[in-house]
């Protein structure tokens, strides 16, 4: 196999409870995160030697800084019998800096995809924790799906699917950096009661989500201060039909998940707001 082009699902938030600041600057967390049809495509190449990377948005770093970049090192790194290279072509469908994982979507997807390239068996275990350094949402993405995170997002525990469900993604233009919102989250609020218990009660017993429960993100506040497009957005979200409406991990990116996918269609095809990202994708089980 010379080449081979693997996916990169985005993730959105369902739930994100921030419950402190730890001793080694991470936040501890306890998160829902599901996968969903919105997706960069990465086609990797054999070459003879060394890692490039190269992308459809010319903003991406294509050095070191990229994290599928990173990815790559680490499986040379793992696998040094390899005399090999690859050339990394990231065709970037997800809005970067939006809160959903971008980044670590296609450091995930360059890992498991240089393992099918080279035909090696993979050491799961191994592959996590090395990769966990580079992102704390990158040992999700190698996962997908439902899936109920803590610590500061690497701890996982694999939930029943949600099952397909219909979203619409709005992403302003705004760029959010994450470190910035959680600095603005710990100098504004002592932290909230979140009754995330009964979210994950909820979700394990393979029913249908129940909206009503405290489905919530507790970076809302800091990040509808730091770019208060995201109201403006929930406002006109909010006057849908929509069965649920959140804000994805540290923002920008709000979304709404619909009953059907013709509503989610309409909505996305009224949208009033000129210069949002907006797209109709559907929640995806384990890939
Ligand atoms: P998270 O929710 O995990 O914090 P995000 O979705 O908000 O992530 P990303 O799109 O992953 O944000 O990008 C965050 C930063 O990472 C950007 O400043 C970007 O330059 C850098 N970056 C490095 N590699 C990539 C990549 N392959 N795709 C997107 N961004 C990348």
């Amino acid at each position: 196999m010379r080449e081979i082009y693997v996916k990169a699902p985005a993730k959105i938030n369902l739930a994100l409870h921030v419950r402190g600041l730890r001793k080694d600057g991470f936040h501890e967390l306890q998160m829902i995160m599901q996968s969903i049809s919105l997706a960069d495509r990465i086609k990797l190449k054999k070459k003879s030697g060394g890692i490039i990377v190269k992308s459809s948005q010319t903003e991406l770093p294509t050095n070191k800084e990229n994290l599928a970049y990173q990815a790559a090192e680490i499986f040379f790194e793992l696998n040094p019998e390899l005399k090999q290279g690859v050339e990394i072509y990231i065709e970037k469908n997800i809005p970067i800096a939006a809160g959903m994982a971008g980044g670590s979507a296609d450091a995930a997807a360059v890992m498991r995809g240089l393992y099918l390239l080279f035909e090696l068996k993979p050491d799961l275990n191994k592959i996590r924790n090395s990769l966990a350094d580079i992102g704390s949402d990158v040992p999700y993405c190698l996962e997908g799906g439902t899936v109920y995170a803590s610590g500061r997002g690497e701890i996982l525990e694999k939930l029943p699917f949600i099952g397909e469900k219909y979203l619409v993604v709005v992403t302003p233009s705004f760029k959010i950096s994450t470190p910035a919102v959680y600095k603005l989250y710990d100098e504004l609020e002592g932290y909230e009661k979140f009754d995330f218990k009964s979210v994950l009660a909820n979700l394990k017993n393979k029913e249908e989500p129940d909206w009503n429960l405290d489905y919530k993100n507790d970076l809302k506040k800091a990040a509808e201060k730091i770019c208060p497009e995201i109201k403006e957005i929930k406002n006109i979200l909010n006057n849908t039909k929509a069965a649920f409406t959140m804000l994805s991990g540290s923002g920008p990116t709000v979304f709404s998940i619909y009953n059907s996918r013709e509503q989610a269609e309409k909505v996305a095809a009224s949208w009033p707001r000129k210069n949002d990202f907006v797209t109709v994708v559907k929640t995806i089980d384990s890939y």
